[in-house]
């Protein structure tokens, strides 16, 4: 009697288990799908150059209202409390050399120095730097070369330019400044970032275009909150995910 129980026990418990192995297998396999199909997405890489972090860090609520991640291209020698912060909210924290410096024309110790050589200061404090944009746009051929061996993307400042999200994982892509001087107003923007995204339309699944501007502030070489949310929302109509270059590495 008790070996009959003690029998169907088994069998029920291994029911149960066999259950929950199938239950955990199928979501596992739904959440691959659904991070490739999000990653087939097209969308737009934002990126914030320079370091600007106070007025960065006022509007990582308004990051969040919209669900978008951006990446921090700063100038800093080691990593400091915005960082910390930047990466906890799910952004990234890309490299732009320690002082923004015109890396075509320093000495090769000095491009080491300003490019190079801070990734250890980096990582020995838990950062993986792995996208590099260079200041000015300015660059050489053999400097591709030269950083792609520590860095997986790097960033041009020049051109808009819709790309494969391949080309970030070991390459160099464009990127086009949406800074206020370039707009006459608000409605010039929308329009203007409007005619951009729609370029994207004509593409391949999986192209993004990479944008960027420096402090969210009123400023030439900065962009508006206002206009920052004019973005967020034609990319929303037109079902654009913002993504950080490091998810698509
Ligand atoms: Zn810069």
């Amino acid at each position: 009697m008790n070996k009959k129980k003690i029998g169907i026990f088994i069998g029920i418990a291994m029911g149960i288990i066999l259950f929950l192995l199938a239950a955990l297998y199928g979501y596992r396999h739904y959440q691959i799908k659904r991070q490739v199909q999000e990653r087939n997405q097209k969308g737009i890489l934002l990126a914030f150059d320079d370091y600007n972090p106070d007025s960065w860090q006022e509007h990582f609520d308004l990051f969040d209202e919209y669900g978008v991640k951006v990446t921090f291209f700063v100038n800093l020698k080691k990593p400091d409390a915005f960082c910390a912060e930047a990466e906890k909210r799910g952004h990234e924290i890309g490299f732009h050399t320690a002082e923004h410096a015109n890396l075509t024309e320093v000495s090769e110790e000095e491009f080491y120095e300003q490019a190079i050589a801070p990734i250890e200061n980096f990582r020995s404090e838990g950062y993986e730097l792995t996208s590099f944009a260079y200041p000015f746009g300015y660059y050489e051929e053999w400097m591709n070369e030269e950083l792609l061996k520590y860095y997986k993307t790097l960033r041009g400042a020049w051109h808009f330019q819709g790309c494969y999200k391949e080309m970030l994982q070991g390459g160099f892509i464009e990127a086009y400044s949406i800074d206020n001087l370039h707009f006459e107003s608000d409605e010039h923007f929308r329009e203007e970032i409007g005619k951009l995204l729609d370029v994207l339309k004509d593409c391949d699944d999986g192209t993004v275009a990479s944008l960027f501007s420096h402090a969210i502030s009123g400023g030439d070489w900065c962009i508006t909150a206002d206009r920052l949310e004019i973005l967020f929302q034609e990319a929303k109509k037109r079902d654009l995910v913002f993504y950080t270059f490091r998810e698509l590495q």
